[in-house]
């Protein structure tokens, strides 16, 4: 029987049932983590061959015979750059190869334009209002360095299909709009994958502001969890370029979750332009960004092909996990008319939504149960989830074993934390 259909006294003992569970749980003292969207240890160990590549000083050389042992070379190795060209399917020319993290790049673009200026402009520093888009539910990192800066971030909803384009068309009029965050497929933490109208219409976008920029952040564009993914997601830059946008688009890959999160490879994909106005503040940064990691990395992954075949033996590992969870929510939630979830086809999280009002009431019963979750509201701008119901699940990091009682507790502390509004 939905809850929301009970009546008074049904409540009432649901509670005290509830109450009784709850208690049982808190005796079992557990210690379990669903917090962060981390790989679980077997997942680096898929990629354990590729630290093992140098032994001997010939290994140091990339192909062109540069010792990568030494300076040289800013933002990418040849094979690195089409390595990532051949997987992003794009030229080159468009890649720059960065450190171990997209994150740091996204940052420091943005401070780039706080500091210099996007592409000759005035720089943010010296103008007045900045503002920046922000779909919801997003990543909350992204949502920190927009903070960080001081943009005032506009939430934009985000429905089935991406981020509502009517209301992101309408803000781009404003020259104070200076970007927009975007997880193009299996966006952190909704799993939305961006229809081709969504990316056609932000390609075509016609911003009042020279300097905005779509950040678009295709952290997950190869982390499929089913074989038969539809998920083809239409080129941005290739779209951009179509419409005489060229500059308009930033777009971030990273093998963080593909082969060591914390030592990946992460890259900057852009025109040529930008990419040269980048390149040179980012030769005031460093001499030239690390090239070992980059040597490894392509011997070990070398193709898309390869990297595809590997990316499957994530899948496998996560798959499960994923299911367990949607099946624990299913029979413990379902029909309750209490929650509603996401199903995932890739990426790292599933998205849940409590009864409004309860999201961090059930994220403080969990931490009480010894369950730490994502706070709430972390998925949203200043952290403030305006209706109090998001709630960011990772499953991927916990064991299967820790991953199901640490769901049990979840949806315990849901059941809960709905009972008690509804009584109030
Ligand atoms: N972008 C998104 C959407 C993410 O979910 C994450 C990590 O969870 C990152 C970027 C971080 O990537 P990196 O490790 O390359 O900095």
């Amino acid at each position: 029987m939905k809850y929301t259909e009970m009546n008074q006294e049904q409540l009432q003992r649901e509670l005290q049932e509830l109450q009784e569970e709850y208690a049982e749980i808190q005796t079992q003292k557990l210690k379990l983590d669903m917090s962060r969207g981390k790989p679980e240890a077997s997942q680096a160990d898929l990629s354990l061959e590729m630290l093992q590549g140098f032994s001997k000083r010939e290994d140091l050389f990339s192909e062109e015979g540069l010792d990568c042992a030494n300076y040289g070379v800013l933002d990418g190795l040849p094979e690195a750059k089409r390595f990532v060209a051949d997987v992003m399917d794009c030229d080159p020319k468009q890649v720059s190869i960065w450190e171990n993290s997209s994150l740091m790049i996204m940052y420091s673009l943005i401070s780039m334009g706080y500091i210099k200026g996007v592409l000759g402009e005035e720089p943010w520093c010296r103008q007045e209002g900045l503002k920046f888009l922000c779909p919801v539910p997003g990543y909350d990192r992204h949502f920190a360095i927009t903070e960080h800066f001081g943009f005032e971030m506009i939430s934009i909803p985000m429905n089935e299909n991406g981020p509502d384009m009517d209301l992101v068309e309408q803000y781009v009029r404003d020259p104070a709009v200076k970007g927009i965050w975007c997880v193009p497929l299996y966006s952190n933490p909704g799993g939305v994958c961006y229809s081709d109208e969504t990316v056609r219409r932000m390609a075509s976008l016609k911003p009042a502001a020279p300097d905005f920029r779509i950040y678009w952040d295709n952290a997950y564009c190869v982390h499929h969890l089913y074989p038969d993914h539809p998920a083809v997601l239409l080129d941005i830059l290739k779209e951009c370029r179509k419409n005489g946008n060229e500059n308009m688009v930033y777009e971030l890959f990273s093998t963080s979750k593909i082969t060591i999160a914390g030592a990946g490879m992460a890259a900057l994909i852009t025109s040529e332009e930008n990419l040269a106005d980048i390149r040179k503040q980012a030769s005031v940064m460093t001499v030239g960004f690390e090239k070992l990691n980059q040597l490894r990395h392509v011997r070990f992954l070398k193709d898309k092909k390869t990297l595809e075949a590997h990316m499957a033996k994530h899948a496998a590992i996560l798959r499960p996990k994923f299911e367990a969870v949607l099946d624990t929510l299913e029979k413990e939630l379902g029909g309750l008319g209490i929650a509603c979830w996401t199903k995932p086809r890739g990426g790292y999280f599933i998205s849940l939504d409590t009864l409004e009002g309860c999201a961090r009431r059930v994220v403080e019963l969990c931490r009480e149960a010894g369950v730490v979750l994502t706070p709430a509201g972390s998925t949203y701008p200043y952290k403030r989830d305006p209706k109090d119901t998001n709630i960011r699940i990772a499953p991927t990091y916990p064991s299967p074993e820790n991953l199901m009682k640490a769901c049990r507790v979840l949806t315990v502390c849901v059941r809960l934390a709905s009972v008690e509004k509804l009584l109030k």
